[in-house]
């Protein structure tokens, strides 16, 4: 498969992978633990050609946090964003205030609303289901990706419903899909040092299982860079595959670079103003590609990890790239320098510039158009 490995490890797994058989957790873990990078990315390019050829996709979509108000707020160190109910920065959108940031979607180019948000105790069921309503009403060509699965329980608990009663009332109301935050890392030794009181790994688990039981289909995440081992991060890996193995529910899997900037992990830590670095950018990506063997999408995030390290992981795995956005809050409350969103013109510069061809997807990975590559410019032209 591959000519020139450096490392044996990455050859012995080159050969697992050529000869059709899935990758164990010692393989992950001896990935993740290799340092010959350009062997793994270029495995893992190998990978993704196979299941998506030269096609980098990508969702005209827009980002709606409508309340930062969140009950573990004291709680989730490695969070920026989230206020307590009567803290200077708190607040919750009116219904008016949803309907006027969503009005940019007006133009028929947006066709998804991505809305995630804090776990606050006024924005319960109702809240919720009058904002899809009213979203599905006035824009009704827009899929709703809302909700992760640790707003979905905390909605259960305060509304004393069931996770299923929850979807089922929601997805009545105009949910289409689930997005994957709320992950973080599942080992439970990480989440008592990083989220203490946050939903448990194997509840987060439950509430996609449960979503992919009603026929909603959901993304997953990792948050990666604060105190995980590689050892947290194979086991999360292998609770996803797992999952999918059962139910086939998720798209995609998007891995989340950790921002120390303004939260309590960062200062603890005494990360403030180092982010993640490049080679685990990129080895989070690849290591996704080659043992989460039964999904199609590894997507990268150019919110947390920058615009030109994206544009490289198009060779290290990757077939998605997190789409135009228009107005990210989450990342930027942590440091996120990158913008707050892309025009069309710069992903499809971004995508071309890596020898990729672009095209525009729906929230389930329908390719919805194919942007042709233009001819290259002649060099010194
Ligand atoms: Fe709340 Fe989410 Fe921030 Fe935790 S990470 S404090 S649940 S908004």
């Amino acid at each position: 498969m591959l000519s020139q490995v450096a490392d044996p490890v990455v050859a012995r797994i080159a050969g697992k992978i050529a000869a059709g058989e899935r990758l164990d957790a010692a393989d992950a873990l001896a990935l993740y633990g290799s340092h010959d990078l350009i062997a793994i990315g270029a495995l893992a390019d190998q990978v993704n050609r196979a299941k998506n050829g030269d096609t980098v996709t990508f969702a005209a979509n827009q980002h709606i946090n409508p309340t930062n108000v969140c009950v573990l707020r004291t709680t989730c160190t490695f969070c920026g964003y989230a206020r307590l109910p009567k803290e200077a920065g708190a607040y919750r959108y009116t219904l008016d205030q949803v309907l006027a940031e969503a009005a940019s979607a007006a133009d028929g180019l947006t066709k998804e609303f991505h809305i995630v948000g804090g776990l606050d105790m006024k924005a319960g069921l109702a809240y919720y289901q009058e904002m899809f309503r009213a979203l599905k009403s006035n824009f009704p060509h827009v899929h709703i990706k809302a909700l992760t699965a640790v707003e979905i329980a905390h909605i259960a608990r305060i509304e004393k419903m069931t996770w299923r009663d929850v979807l089922i009332a929601l997805r009545e109301a105009g949910l289409d899909t689930l997005p994957g935050g709320g992950a973080e890392t599942f080992s439970a030794a990480v989440r008592e040092q990083i989220a203490g009181k946050k939903l448990a790994g194997a509840d987060y688990i439950g509430v996609h299982r449960t979503a992919h039981e009603l026929g909603i289909r959901t993304n997953c995440t990792m948050l990666y860079g604060h105190v995980e081992t590689h050892q947290d991060r194979v086991e999360h890996l292998m609770m996803l595959r797992n999952l999918q193995d059962e139910t086939g529910g998720f798209l995609a899997y998007v891995p989340l670079a950790y921002h120390p900037d303004d939260n309590v992990l960062g200062r603890e830590l005494h990360r403030e103003g180092t982010a993640t670095s490049g080679v685990d950018d990129l080895k989070m990506l690849a290591v996704g590609r080659l043992f989460l063997d039964n999904f199609r999408h590894v997507k990268s995030h150019w919110i947390m990890v920058s615009q030109p390290l994206s544009q490289i992981s198009l060779h290290f795995g990757v077939n998605d790239l997190e789409g135009t956005v228009v107005r990210e809050k989450i990342y930027h409350a942590v440091g996120a320098h990158t913008p707050q969103g892309m025009t069309l013109d710069g992903l499809l510069e971004l995508i071309r510039g890596a020898g990729k061809i672009p095209a525009e997807r729906d929230s389930f990975y329908n390719v919805l158009r194919v942007f042709d590559s233009p001819a290259p410019e002649p060099v010194g032209a």
